[in-house]
């Protein structure tokens, strides 16, 4: 029987009678079972506890200590799944429904049949073979599950945040600076003449561009509460709460520095440099029940087609606040 089971399966057998104790165990062992003994209902209690507890039961009804169905009401409490059964004598009285109720998954009479108490493990085994393979797969789609939120939530071509993840950021910190009155910077970034640069360099040198921009605008996102995320194409966007004007302005020209510092060739870019830049149009205001979302990011925007007639590589900031612009 032992060669049925890939590792052997453990049982314990909580049973006060030694002559009965021994009787099981002994066969219980014989049948490939690893096997493990107590003579009272704490110590099979003590016993569920340990790691690696037994996952079949083999519980005497009338213990001293604990009877078999309060220690089997314990292993349920505890939300445990281990097959229990409850050994009842056979000229015991004792109702086999409430044995049920506290949980048992079956009971057997004693003194055991040994084919009936074969016949019964079997159903048990069979139970938690299948207990394991679920708690398995559920493992598995667990780790699954949050494989697929992080890739919802992630950019494929630049592996930093997506539109998704931004939108729900922006939600979040807007609602994060209403609540405490502090301000919030948004900074709208867009990389400058890129539709020349793909016609000039071809779409794989400018998605490695964008590869390349992404990082550095990531190197340049220090505190735990700034986000970066690509907003659309080739734009980028960039939250920092908590944020005054000279902070956001001082990011910003990082933002743009480290973009310029990467030197990458870019020979009809409108910032006339010869090197990739980008423009960044900064909205930064203390969230209110006056204002939305949709407004600020229509301010960062228009902030940023000023740069941008500006021949871009450069920040320009609105302050709502102050309701004018650097
Ligand atoms: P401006 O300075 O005014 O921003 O000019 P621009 O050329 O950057 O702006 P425009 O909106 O005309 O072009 C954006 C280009 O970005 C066009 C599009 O092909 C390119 N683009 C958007 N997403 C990707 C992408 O994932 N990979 C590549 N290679 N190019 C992209
Ligand atoms: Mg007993
Ligand atoms: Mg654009
Ligand atoms: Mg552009």
């Amino acid at each position: 029987m032992s060669t049925m089971y890939e590792s052997p399966l453990k049982v314990l057998v909580a049973e006060d009678d030694s002559v009965a104790r021994r009787l099981l165990e002994s066969i219980l062992e014989k049948w490939g079972f690893e096997v493990v003994g107590t003579n009272n209902g704490l110590q099979a209690w003590e016993a569920m506890q340990q790691p690696e507890p037994p996952e079949i039961a083999i519980l005497d009804w009338v213990m001293p200590e604990m009877e078999g169905p309060e220690v089997c009401k314990k292993i349920r409490d505890l939300g445990m799944t281990t097959y229990v059964i409850l050994l009842t004598a056979r000229d015991s009285k004792q109702d086999v429904v409430s044995g049920l109720e506290s949980g048992a998954d079956d009971y057997m009479p004693k003194p055991f049949n040994p084919q009936e108490l074969r016949a019964r493990v079997r159903v048990g085994t069979r139970i938690v073979k299948l207990q394991r393979a679920l708690s398995e797969r559920i493992g598995q789609l667990e780790v699954f599950n949050q494989r697929l939120e992080v890739l919802s939530l992630e950019d494929k071509l630049t592996c930093i945040p997506n539109r998704r993840a931004l939108d729900e950021a922006m939600e979040r910190e807007w609602r994060r600076c209403l609540r405490s009155n502090v301000p919030l910077a948004v900074i709208m970034i867009d990389i400058d003449s890129f539709k020349n640069f793909n016609d000039n360099y071809g779409h794989q040198a400018g998605d490695e561009c964008l590869r390349q921009i992404a990082k550095a605008l990531r190197s340049c996102t220090h505190r735990a509460s700034d986000f970066l995320g690509r907003y659309g194409g080739e734009e980028f966007m960039v939250l920092l709460p908590g944020v005054d004007r000279d902070g956001a302005s001082i990011v910003a020209n990082h933002l743009r520095s480290v973009v310029q510092a990467l030197g990458i060739k870019h020979d009809s870019c409108r910032s006339n440099i010869g090197i990739c830049t980008i423009s960044l149009g900064v909205s930064l205001e203390v969230p209110s029940a006056n204002s939305s979302i949709e407004e600020m990011i229509a301010r960062a925007d228009a902030a940023l087609y000023k740069a941008k007639e500006l021949n871009g590589n450069q920040t320009i900031l609105i302050d709502a606040s102050a309701e004018d612009e650097q």
